[in-house]
């Protein structure tokens, strides 16, 4: 550990928040957004990382037939882009598209928000990003934590190797890189250091800091909850060491009530919510609430429908006529849900 890395850690949570805070104030506008990750799948070919659901899948269940319809994904980019929501990244289970499949919905999702998107299927060779490159801004190295050990036993399937390779890859690309990292799978405070070498070595962009959810039937079922003071603190390490870094802070439905700490640490926005779930819901309207309570104005919305064309929207699309009728029969399920939550606006 470096001097300066060793000093930082000795010091009081409070001191840590208060100099995260003067960080942000000097690089980033006083607002967060929410990030909406847009999943394809709920089913993986690798299947055995120890914290995730998609491990944990009903055995007769085979990864191929756990595709969410295309329809619906294009349905989600839609209100996404109309609701202001950023798009976290484009993700699912690795394997379970073909890279032709991922490719026609790259391009209708960029199509659709208008910019270049977020990719995160696992290590993804360097011959299909520049296959990809014409609709990616950077992808996401699913990398979850950088301890050898701890990632070893985690991921027991899934190394840091090809995540490694794929950075070095999108550098020469002039792509962006992103990774994750959950809080709570048992990392200690020392591991800070292998965290920040990481993101100086591959130049990381962006990083998404989750709180371990434990999910039933994993290994983690059962266990603790990191502490909001906890996911804070990591947040508040990185942007102290990484100014201008990109920090997402995932939360969840009832983790609602750290969201001001988790700001006030140094993150940009917010991610990992049941958006289209929640939408209007007296659970989006705190979230929008907690953000302004750490002084962020709301960019998009969570609580109010946007007014839409959403038929011209779906019009425009260069995709075949048949999957046009089912994105507006996906999108008017959707848009009716969010409207019963609670709002009340005009669709
Ligand atoms: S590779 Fe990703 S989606 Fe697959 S089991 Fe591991 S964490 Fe889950």
């Amino acid at each position: 550990m470096d001097a300066t890395t060793a000093a930082v850690m000795e010091e009081s949570f409070d001191s840590l928040l208060e100099r995260a805070q003067a960080v942000y104030r000097q690089h980033f506008p006083m607002e967060c957004c929410f990030e909406r990750a847009v999943f394809f799948s709920w089913g993986c070919t690798i299947g055995d990382c120890q914290f995730c659901y998609m491990s944990n899948q009903p055995a007769d269940k085979k990864p191929l037939e756990t595709k969410r319809s295309r329809a619906s994904i294009f349905a989600e980019f839609l209100l996404a882009k109309k609701c202001g929501w950023d798009i976290g990244f484009f993700t699912g289970g690795i394997g379970v598209f073909t890279p032709d499949e991922i490719e026609f919905m790259l391009r209708v999702a960029h199509e659709i928000t208008c910019e270049r998107i977020w990719l995160s299927i696992g290590p993804v060779p360097k011959s299909l990003l520049v296959r990809y490159q014409p609709y990616i801004r950077g992808i996401v190295g699913s990398t979850e934590t950088v301890n050898p050990k701890l990632h070893a036993k985690v991921c027991p399937s899934k190394p840091l190797a090809p995540y490694e390779r794929m950075f070095v890859d999108a550098a020469c690309l002039g792509l962006q890189k992103a990774m994750t990292f959950i809080v709570g799978l048992g990392e200690t405070r020392d591991d800070v250091q292998i965290l920040i070498d990481f993101i100086r070595k591959y130049r990381i962009d962006k990083i998404h800091v989750y709180g371990l959810i434990p999910v039933a039937g994993t290994l983690y079922e059962g266990a603790c909850i990191p502490t909001a003071e906890e996911q804070a603190w990591w947040i508040a390490q990185l942007r102290v060491a990484f100014p201008s870094l990109d920090i997402q802070c995932g939360i969840w439905s009832n983790r609602a009530d750290r969201i001001p700490l988790l700001l006030k640490a140094g993150a940009n926005s917010i991610s990992k919510l049941q958006a289209v779930k929640l939408f209007g819901t007296e659970t989006a309207k705190e979230m929008v609430g907690r953000c302004e309570e750490a002084g962020r104005r709301f960019r998009g919305t969570l609580t109010a429908l946007p007014e839409a064309d959403w038929d011209a929207e779906v019009a425009r699309l260069s995709i075949d006529d048949s999957l046009k009728v089912e994105v507006k029969r996906k999108l008017w399920v959707y848009l009716k849900g969010m409207r019963k939550q609670g709002n009340t606006s005009p669709l």
